[in-house]
């Protein structure tokens, strides 16, 4: 059993960290907002005041924070950083959704000082994180993927070696805005659907069994009501912010951009779920892009 720094426990973080205590690793856990922390605590965590005293003694520090510039100030940049005061030969595993150039910048600032950093970017939602499912997407060497498999298990279900450092965010990138491309149809169809009297349970379970077949269908449906545990019948609360989803497609832009690969509808994607964050909807799930298209104010 490791001894673990977990930094970050929001939506995801929060339930990651939990699913670590209760496979019997020492979880040392630190966030800036203080009901995370008591929820950490009620989870078997023990927490930090800060990130410095959570990661003293680690053998390995995870992270789950909302962007590059966080990552980068956690480890590198900010008064304090972890890595002016982690022991050499610790593993830091940065499961955050970041772009490949921070995440390789990182760790080459580690490797100067003899921690390893991997990549991480997980997949599955914040249901996948609570129910230890989650799919781990790595970016790293492979002594670094072994020794992170066993703490990564405690966590997620299938654990993907994407390639060297950045390599993991990159595929994150390409799921990420397929998914975005998959609900934005998704909410297309059942809306249409909708206004031509179709019910959206019956609509949805049409589709899930034929070839429109798909993730959001399965177990994110975004018509309230639809899915009980989804967040569309939780007033869109929790789950995976538009905001997020935004930032990620930023992301996919940026890698479409460097390399010249086209990406049509991944564009069409961001737009609308940055019209719809103009709307006043960054905060909410991102499967609230079904107001959007049903003409908005049940916000
Ligand atoms: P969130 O906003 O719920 O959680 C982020 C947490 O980080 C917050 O609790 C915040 O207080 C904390 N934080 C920020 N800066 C910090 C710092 N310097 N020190 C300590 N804590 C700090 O976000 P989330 O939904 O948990 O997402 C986290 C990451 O996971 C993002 O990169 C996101 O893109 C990715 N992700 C999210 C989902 C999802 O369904 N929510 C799915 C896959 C990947």
């Amino acid at each position: 059993m490791s001894k673990v720094a977990f930094i970050g426990l929001g939506n995801m973080g929060g339930p990651m960290a939990a699913n670590l205590a209760k496979a019997g690793h020492a979880v040392c856990a630190f966030d800036l907002a203080a009901p995370a922390l008591e929820e950490a605590r009620r989870a078997g965590c023990e927490v930090a005041r800060s990130a410095v005293d959570a990661s003293e003694g680690a053998e390995v520090v995870i992270s789950m924070l909302p962007a590059g510039q966080h990552v980068r100030s956690l480890y590198v940049e900010q008064e304090e950083a972890l890595f002016d005061v982690l022991d050499e030969g610790t593993l830091v595993i940065d499961c955050s959704t970041i772009d490949a150039q921070t995440a390789r910048f990182v760790a080459r600032e580690g490797q100067k000082r003899g921690i390893g950093f991997i990549d991480a970017p997980v997949s599955g939602g914040v249901g996948g994180a609570q129910a230890g499912a989650l799919t781990f997407i790595v970016g790293g060497n492979a002594a670094q993927f072994e020794r992170a498999q066993p703490l990564l298990a405690a966590m997620g279900k299938n654990i993907f070696h994407a390639g060297d450092h950045g390599a993991g965010q990159i595929a994150k990138a390409c799921n990420n805005m397929l998914l975005a491309v998959l609900m934005a149809g998704t909410c297309e169809a059942i809306n249409m659907g909708v206004k031509n009297g179709l019910d959206p349970a019956v609509l949805s379970e049409i589709m899930k069994q034929s070839s429109g077949g798909n993730w959001a269908l399965n177990v994110y449906n975004p018509y309230p009501g639809v899915m009980a545990n989804a967040p569309a019948s939780k007033g869109y609360q929790g789950g995976f912010q538009v905001d997020l989803m935004i930032k990620d497609l930023g992301l996919a832009t940026d890698i479409s951009q460097q390399s010249a690969a086209a990406i049509p509808m991944g564009s069409a994607a961001r737009a609308l779920f940055t019209l719809h964050k103009a709307g006043g909807h960054g905060k909410r799930d991102f499967s609230s892009l079904m107001t959007f298209y049903q003409g908005a104010d049940e916000a």
